[in-house]
């Protein structure tokens, strides 16, 4: 039995939508395009086109963990990040976009220079196999403290073909070397803010990548000390931030001995990035 594709669409979009899942219908093309491998574009081009009974039962047993607010990307096991395809599972925050911009101002900053970089707190790998895949001449290492999260960020890499080194370690415990560049999206969110999160978030990301203590700012205050020992002179640090974070983590840096201090917004005009040179 085959059923076409546009009656799918409509229900399985209500279906989410009366469930209070947003961006439905963004969700359930992209359940046909992994289960169905139909893209959106496609199906405008031949809008009579039908998917096969196991291929509805498939995704309509998706649909149903959606309405459950599991991840559309712990649905699927992948996310897209900066172009490139990551793993994702339970043990992993889920690559934001917003972290893109992180990984623009270090990869403009690293430009076609010979840079040893960190990544602290790499989680799914995404930043540091990004800056991998976009720098050529760059050597860059990544740190985390959960094995469970570096299996899956070596699986990235492998997927990508990068070339990251990673180590398991509480911060920079068993991190060794210099570096010119580290950068770092850790765990920010205030503890009492965590159960305010949506459902997706406070449920299925670890809460060992959300949570950054009473003020949200241990990590920053952390790491932000420890660096300096394995900066560079004149080396470089990198930091996502929450949107209402930049004075304080700026002032985190000064305290540090940090200079040049310059905060950067996303796209929607959100202070996002802190970056500063070792003083
Ligand atoms: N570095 C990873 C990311 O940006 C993980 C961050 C985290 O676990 N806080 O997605």
């Amino acid at each position: 039995m085959e059923i076409l594709v546009r009656d799918f669409v409509k229900e399985n979009t209500d279906k989410l939508d009366a469930a209070g899942i947003s961006d439905a219908s963004v969700d359930i093309w992209l359940l046909l395009e992994h289960f169905a491998d139909i893209k959106k574009s496609e199906y405008f081009a031949n809008q009579d086109m039908q998917i096969s009974k196991i291929q509805a039962d498939q995704i309509e047993e998706a649909v149903e963990k959606r309405i459950n607010h599991i991840p559309l990307q712990h649905i699927i096991g992948e996310t897209e990040f900066m172009g490139l395809t990551f793993k994702v599972n339970e043990n992993v925050l889920i690559p934001r976009f917003d972290t893109e911009i992180l990984v623009d101002e270090v990869v403009k900053y690293v430009g076609d220079g010979f840079l040893n970089v960190l990544d602290m707190c790499t989680g799914s790998g995404c930043i540091a196999i990004t800056i991998s895949d976009m720098c050529d001449n760059v050597t860059v290492t990544a740190a985390d403290i959960s094995k469970d999260a570096l299996d899956i960020a070596k699986e990235n890499n492998t997927l990508n073909q990068t070339d990251v080194t990673f180590v398991e370690s509480d911060l920079f415990e068993n991190v060794e070397g210099k570096f010119d560049v580290i950068v770092s999206n850790p765990p920010y969110i205030r503890t009492e803010e965590i159960e305010n999160l949506e459902e997706e978030v406070k449920m299925h990301d670890p809460h060992l990548a959300l949570d950054g203590g009473e003020s949200g700012l241990d990590f920053y205050q952390a790491i932000a000390k420890q660096a300096k020992d394995y900066l560079n002179e004149s080396g470089m640090i990198f930091f996502e931030i929450g949107f209402d974070q930049a004075e304080e983590v700026s002032n985190i840096l000064k305290e540090n001995g940090y200079k040049d201090i310059v905060v950067k917004k996303d796209l929607a005009m959100y202070d996002r990035v802190v970056y500063a040179k070792k003083g």
